[in-house]
């Protein structure tokens, strides 16, 4: 059987808070709290759930962007949590990250060939002229002409923008992308060319994505499997279709009803997510939605419920489903 791509077991990622002048410890963030999951080659797994749920500390965690707290990561079935700098660099290569900003994540002094040629010159993959014809070949791909190379970031719409940094993912051939709401900085109209171009290159390279996004719309279209989080927690992890179709955590439910219908003689069903998310400092006790669920019972605030295979290939972590 071949390896995931990526596998994460029971990832922790917790911040000490520091307050005051002294900077005394003043409590911890639990921004992500025993999460589990993996991607298989050409596989779309998106982490979803509002802003402050842990979605971006996962995806800069697994790339050791930021050093884990527990858990495990393996990256084709090699185990990288602990690998020293020198030893994670081979692993680097495989995985890329694409940031949601593309007006701030490229380097407004540097040309968009010079920001593509960056991870082939320090990777040492190409030399001289060999660093142009791949960067031209990488521009094309991305559908930018090769004529724009030597442009810099500010000539360049956010669109294409976002395509240089891809064309940068893309340079040292990775097998996974972290895209970090790679869209949600951009015009809707201008998100689907972005998203069917990654869809294309996932098609032609079979990379596989881990897709961070609040928006389940976006998520809709190009993702195979969802992961929904919840301060820290996965609460739900089933294929597309089961999510869209047969919800059963009462947060999916709630985020699935604020999915705006593009057809207008449909009537949604009101908003009925209350409240904003608690903070991940000191997170409520038990369940940790049980502040905002309508179902919730007594057991809820004392017991947190565990993320267990409700239906096949559905999981779900609520006491009542
Ligand atoms: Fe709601 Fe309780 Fe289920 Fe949590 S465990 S989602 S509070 S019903």
């Amino acid at each position: 059987m071949t390896e995931p791509v990526l596998e994460v077991r029971d990832l922790k990622k917790h911040f000490p808070v520091r307050t005051g002048l002294l900077q005394r410890a003043g409590g911890t963030v639990f921004a992500v709290d025993g999460v589990s999951f993996s991607i298989g080659h050409g596989e779309t797994l998106a982490l979803v759930g509002e802003s402050g749920c842990g979605k971006s500390t996962v995806g800069r965690t697994v790339l050791r962007l930021i050093e884990p707290t527990a858990g495990e990561i393996r990256v084709g079935g090699s185990d990288i949590t602990k690998l020293s700098k020198a030893e994670l660099r081979p692993f680097r290569r495989q995985m890329q990250i694409i940031f949601q900003d593309p007006f701030s994540s490229l380097d407004p002094r540097m040309s968009a060939g010079d920001i593509v040629a960056e991870p082939l010159r320090v990777h040492g993959i190409a030399k001289g002229g060999e660093v142009k014809k791949q960067v031209a070949a990488l521009f094309d791909r991305v559908g930018l002409r090769k004529a724009q190379m030597d442009n810099y970031p500010h000539q360049f719409s956010g669109g294409q923008r976002q395509r240089i940094g891809i064309a940068r993912a893309l340079a040292l051939q990775p097998k996974l992308i972290v895209g970090d709401e790679p869209v949600s900085a951009l015009d809707v109209s201008i998100q689907a060319q972005v998203l069917n171009l990654m869809l294309d290159l996932q098609k032609e390279m079979g990379l596989a994505y881990l897709f961070i996004s609040h928006n389940l719309a976006v998520v809709e279209h190009i993702s195979h499997r969802i992961a929904v989080m919840y301060l820290g927690r996965i609460v739900e992890y089933t294929d597309k279709k089961t999510l869209f179709t047969r919800a059963l955590h009462p947060y999916t439910e709630q985020l699935l009803l604020a999915v705006p219908v593009p057809d207008p003689r449909v009537k949604r069903q009101k908003r009925v997510l209350q409240g904003d998310v608690p903070s991940p400092v000191n997170p409520p006790s038990g369940c940790h939605f049980h502040t905002r669920c309508p179902y919730a019972v007594d057991r809820c605030r004392a017991e947190s419920p565990a993320l267990r295979e409700v239906r096949p290939g559905q999981m779900v972590a609520c006491h009542l489903r």
